[in-house]
């Protein structure tokens, strides 16, 4: 049986407002092992006929058997199958693949072909060798001469091994030199296919021809055999191949790298991207971090990049028990003295010699920060701090105390308790001060509980107010001199007294401190005055009494216990991770920074619907560009991907490296935007303190999510790759593309 048989087969271009003909009526059958040369004028229906007979094509009318089998039927997938298995191709324009070497284009036929790996370098050599191109081997397609490319070419057709190899006008665009080159070369691998040739140089083949066709107006109008032709044991027939996916990635591999150029450009728009998607995400992330949290009432001068634990036992921790912490991968260090940060609540600092006293929200340890991250030095003595650059007053070599401001402060200078020198300003605006390790880790002289209780007691006794019976209220003051003949005794403005005496009262007494909460008391006595008065003074002992309550209030509400411990983290999610690395049983963590609101489930779950809108919306906007810009890129590689086609890539196969070829340069773009953001968050705090609120997880989901978007941009392509034929791809004008 022959390989390929035509009756009647009839093939008509068909565009919107004609019809022509491309061949009519055409029957011949074919044989392994001949060689036809096609000949005839322009225009008489020689490619037309190739085409069809090498499934680059379809056809109207007729019938075209393939070992007698009918072909009418066949779907796109069987065309693919036949062309993959049975049919090389050797074009007049060469279809080469430019951007690869001659190595690569002839490697590319051999791995589509499911060629046994371990040989396909020495076949792809050995073939090289055999079209006389070996010393061309690693030359770029685009590089070499027509005859070259050509040659190359006949490697490529040769490597795909198939029984049938069709030849377009293969000397069309050579030099006689080249030509005959080809010829001979054609012949010589001709002695176990079917080689058909269309030349309208007749002469060139006319050593080898052992059939010639001539055509005209599509019709065969000569059809004689030349000479006679070894016949061929018949092939069995041929199964397609699958190319696996670990050749495929290979494949997208070399195409990404064969062409540097359009790969940086395309990288360069993945990195922007995917940068400017990150950064959203993670702003994203830490405004989740950040929703529903609450201040802590006991500790709310604790920042997140530090916890403070204490035993359950109440007992100090032994040395070794820190040293355990400290070797915890998530801390940075631990400061045994959890007091010196002053985790108290209305913490200010007073620039000194002035009236300006700033809030401070938060105070930490300056080995947070890392060099960029201030304006000046990190503090090393145990008297410099860096403070935040949101008190726009104070600057670099300023002297600040360290003070508490009551509630209702309305300026002067305040007490302070510790002097401090500013070293450097933190560049984001976080309202922290930061202590030098000097500091942190001094040992300690002075009991500075004592001393600093002795100065709120101090604050507390200067801002005493009084309230008798919820209607008069009044400041009071203690005249040491004084002596008092009632416990509190009002004073007259005009200084004429009229005393009315009460005894036994229920007194409230307030300071202007939030921390330390109302003390009601019963009072024995009180001297009231009629009309005006100013305001009280107090005897000594209640007034002690009454401070004494105050600060009971206060320790029990702030105090830190000297066993307490503070321990140091880089960010939160490592403040978290340390939490579930202790032993809760032993220890009791405090996380003050991390204490949520009741609301703070529905908070998350609506903040969680905007922002997964926005980054929807964010993500679709970005590729939307990436689209736009890369499409032209795509569009200008449909005749590689034809190329590709033609030697035996079938859809499936082309469809899963376009996509994988997406995919990989995502990723690319992904690490080397990654390695990027590693390196520049020590120049920018600001990107920092986005990344920190980010978990390995939410890495994941980036990735998942840029694996999406390759994906989809992948399949996008696909659509345009595969919306023309081979052929109209292949023969469109350089300029359509
Ligand atoms: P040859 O290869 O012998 O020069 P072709 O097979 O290319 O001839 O063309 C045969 C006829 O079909 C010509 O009349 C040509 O104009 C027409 N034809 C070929 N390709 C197309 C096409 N894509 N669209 C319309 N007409 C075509
Ligand atoms: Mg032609």
């Amino acid at each position: 049986m022959k390989i390929l048989k035509l009756e009647n087969v009839s093939k008509y271009y068909k565009s919107a407002e004609t019809v022509s003909v491309g061949m009519q009526n055409v029957s011949a059958s074919f044989d392994i092992g001949e060689f036809v040369a096609i000949t005839g004028e322009s225009g008489s229906g020689k490619s037309t006929l190739l085409n069809v007979i090498s499934g680059l094509d379809g056809y109207e009318e007729g019938e075209l058997y393939h070992y007698g089998e009918e072909t009418s039927h066949y779907t796109i997938s069987d065309w693919e199958t036949y062309r993959s298995s049975y049919v090389g191709f050797v074009f007049q324009n060469y279809n080469i693949i430019d951007s690869y070497t001659v190595y690569q284009n002839v490697l590319f036929a051999l791995e589509v072909q499911g060629y046994p790996k371990d040989k396909r370098r020495k076949r792809a050599l050995e073939l090289i060798d055999r079209v006389g191109l070996s010393s061309h081997k690693n030359h770029k397609a685009s590089k070499l001469s027509g005859g070259q490319k050509q040659r190359a070419v006949l490697a490529r057709a040769l490597a795909k091994d198939t029984p049938i190899i069709v030849a377009d006008e293969p000397t069309g665009n050579l030099d006689s030199e080249s030509s005959k080159q080809v010829m001979a070369l054609l012949h010589e691998i001709s002695k176990d296919k079917l080689v058909i040739v269309v030349t309208h140089d007749y002469a060139q083949v006319e050593p080898y021809a052992t059939r010639k066709i001539r055509m005209h107006d599509g019709t065969i109008v000569e059809d004689v055999e030349l000479k006679e032709f070894e016949k061929q044991e018949q092939p069995v027939k041929l199964e397609a191949k699958k190319v696996s996916w670990l050749t495929l990635f290979k494949i997208s591999l070399r195409n990404i790298f064969s062409t540097p150029k359009r790969t940086i450009f395309m990288l360069i728009l993945q990195i922007l991207v995917i940068g400017i998607f990150t950064l959203i995400f993670s702003s994203q992330v830490k405004a989740r971090r950040e929703l529903g949290l609450m201040d802590s009432e006991t500790y709310p001068q604790v920042p997140e990049t530090r916890l403070l634990v204490e035993r359950r036992d109440g007992e100090p921790l032994s040395s070794a028990e820190i040293d355990k912490i400290k070797s915890n991968r998530n801390v940075l260090t631990v400061y045994e003295n959890a007091h010196l940060f002053h985790n108290n609540r209305n913490l200010s600092i007073n620039l000194l010699n002035s009236h300006h006293n700033f809030y401070v929200s938060k105070t930490d340890s300056a080995k947070i920060l890392s060099k960029g991250d201030v304006k000046g030095e990190l503090p090393k003595e145990i008297n410099e701090v860096v403070v935040s650059s949101y008190y726009n007053t104070i600057k670099v070599g300023d002297v600040i105390g360290l003070a508490f401001t009551p509630i209702y402060y309305y300026g002067g200078n305040l007490e302070h308790f510790v002097e401090f020198k500013v070293v450097g300003l933190d560049k984001l605006e976080r309202r922290t001060i930061y202590f030098s390790e000097a500091y942190l880790t001094q040992e300690i002289v002075a009991d500075i509980d004592v001393n600093l209780y002795n100065h709120i007691r101090q604050n507390l006794k200067d801002s005493l107010y009084c309230n008798l019976e919820d209607s008069v209220g009044f400041e009071l003051e203690y005249d040491p001199n004084a002596t008092l003949l009632y416990d509190i005794q009002m004073i007259k403005s005009d200084e004429s007294q009229t005393y009315v005496v009460e005894n036994n009262v229920n007194v409230k007494f307030h300071t202007y401190y939030e921390h330390t909460s109302t003390v009601i008391l019963e009072v024995g006595s009180v001297g009231k005055v009629e009309g005006e008065f100013y305001g009280g003074l107090i005897k000594k002992e209640l007034l002690d009494q009454v401070l004494d309550l105050s600060m009971q209030n206060y320790v029990s509400k702030y105090k830190i216990d000297k066993n307490m411990i503070s321990v140091e983290v880089a960010n939160f999610r490592k403040g978290d991770n340390f939490i579930k690395s202790i032993d809760q049983t032993i220890y009791k963590v405090y996380y003050p920074a991390n204490i949520s609101s009741p609301l703070q489930k529905f908070m998350l779950f609506i903040q969680g619907l905007i922002s997964g809108l926005l980054l929807v919306g964010m993500g679709f906007f970005l590729y939307a560009i990436v689209h736009a810009v890369s499409k032209n890129i795509m569009a200008s590689r449909k005749k590689d991907f034809a190329i590709f086609r033609s030697i035996g890539t079938n859809k499936s196969a082309l469809a899963k490296m376009v996509v994988l070829e997406q995919v990989i340069m995502n990723m690319i773009g992904f690490v080397i935007t990654m390695i990027g953001f590693y390196f520049l968050q020590y120049r920018f705090s600001n990107i920092r303190t986005l990344l920190d609120y980010m978990k390995f997880s939410d890495y994941i989901v980036l990735v998942l999510i840029f694996l999406f978007l390759g994906v989809w941009l992948g399949l996008r392509f696909n659509k345009k790759v595969f919306n023309q034929s081979v052929i109209q791809v292949l023969t469109l004008s350089k300029e359509e593309f």
